[in-house]
């Protein structure tokens, strides 16, 4: 492969004798219970998994975002929980840290949580909408030297588990014409930090989401994280990481659901021929599944070769996100089909890829508000 170097290869050889070693026996286990990976989620903060990005003076080890899609690809062909956690972790959370963060703040949190010491959550959604952040109610407001947090936040994932939850909040006047949002560095322990019941969802099981509630929660001055009330742009492309990543990980999704349906496809025999060999029309099924994962494939690469390059990806980014998403569902539920009756039995192992790639196309951003963001960024670049 065009993007494979030395260096890139040995780290995705890292993740592949971890994920056989150590994910594959357990995957499918958690999943069925429900069960947050919280030692893998370690496992992989010592393998160095956690902080591929991030600066070596924060715990990083200064590696690049091919290297991070590499290895997200290959724990997705195994536990897409286990990479989702982690990228709520590392990208969402760390990666606005990374971005905003003063060098006290990264010394303190980021280090630990690229080694996986300590485990990060984003608390952005509202009950106003995920993308609606105009409307968003959770206010800070500044007593003496401590910001005062009251709020609402739903569907936050690594819930229960995180150490320190990022959380976005409303702090211009409530009579501003237009809100001004600031970022929020809460520790798990502040008095006032409630959490709900981690929800029972269709997919990505085990991610442990549910709500955070703030009540007079208090944090000190020095726990805002960027400059007050301009958070929400460095966000917008922060963000682009996290839909970024949704591509190597679906893509993993979709080739571990094809590899399983080639070889049934080969090893299931109906009247002295393999089902392959019999029916075109599982061959031809497998044969269009190979052309949306290759050009996935191809798709993710080259728009994360270019963000390593230095250039924006803004639109697309979040196009693999939704690329990735279409193609993940399309092939674990043609996979699904190939097995007919087994395709359904959970021990199988295939229908909670289906699953996990129905809450792709929502978790952390639905695929219609990514696809509004694509048209302004459009509309933008052609008045250039
Ligand atoms: C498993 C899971 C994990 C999550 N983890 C996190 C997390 O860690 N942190 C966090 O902050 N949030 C998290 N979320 C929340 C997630 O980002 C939101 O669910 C998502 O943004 C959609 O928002 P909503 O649920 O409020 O749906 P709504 O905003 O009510 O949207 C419903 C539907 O309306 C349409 N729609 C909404 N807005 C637009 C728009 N602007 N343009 C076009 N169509 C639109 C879409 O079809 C969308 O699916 C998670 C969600 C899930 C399901």
């Amino acid at each position: 492969m065009w993007y494979l170097t030395e260096e890139r290869e040995l780290m995705r050889n890292v993740a592949r004798e971890f994920v056989e070693q150590e994910v594959k026996p357990v995957a499918l286990e958690l999943d069925k219970k429900d069960e947050f990976p919280l030692r893998l989620l370690k496992r992989a903060g010592e393998l160095g998994f956690l902080g591929i990005t991030f600066p070596e003076e924060y715990g990083g080890l200064g590696g690049d975002w091919t290297t991070l899609a590499l290895v997200t690809e290959e724990i997705s062909k195994v536990s897409p929980t286990l990479a989702v956690v982690m990228g709520a972790h590392s990208v969402l959370a760390g990666g606005i840290l990374n971005v905003l963060g003063s060098h006290e703040q990264k010394l303190k949190y980021l280090a630990p949580a690229a080694k996986g010491e300590i485990i990060l959550a984003m608390a952005g959604t509202e009950a106003a909408g995920g993308a609606n952040y105009g409307e968003f109610t959770t206010r800070a407001v500044l007593d003496g030297d401590e910001w005062v947090i009251n709020g609402t936040k739903l569907f936050i994932t690594n819930i229960h588990y995180a150490d320190i939850y990022i959380v976005v909040a409303v702090t211009s006047p409530p009579d501003a014409p237009k809100a001004a949002h600031s970022l929020f560095l809460v520790p798990k322990d502040a008095p006032g930090l409630e959490l709900g019941k981690p929800e029972n969802k269709l997919g990505w099981n085990g991610s442990s989401t549910g709500t955070v509630y703030l009540r007079n929660v208090r944090v000190p001055k020095e726990n805002m994280l960027g400059p007050e009330g301009k958070t929400m742009l460095p966000f917008y492309f922060s963000a682009t990481d996290e839909f970024m990543i949704c591509g190597p990980m679906a893509l993993g999704m979709a080739e571990a659901c094809y590899e399983k349906a080639f070889q049934y496809a080969h090893e299931r025999m109906q009247g002295g021929k393999s089902m392959y060999d019999k029916y075109e029309v599982v061959r031809h099924k497998l044969v269009n599944m190979w052309i949306e994962i290759e050009a996935l494939r191809g798709m993710v690469y080259t728009a994360i070769a270019k963000r390593d390059s230095g250039q924006m990806i803004l639109g697309e980014g979040r196009a693999l996100k939704i690329k990735g998403y279409r193609v993940a569902e399309y092939v674990a539920n043609e996979a699904i089909q190939i097995h007919g009756g087994l395709g359904t039995i959970v021990d199988t192992g295939l229908e909670r890829f289906w699953r996990d790639a129905k809450v792709l196309a929502i978790g952390g951003g639905s695929i219609e508000a990514l696809t509004e963001d694509i048209a302004n960024i459009l509309k933008r670049e052609a008045r250039k």
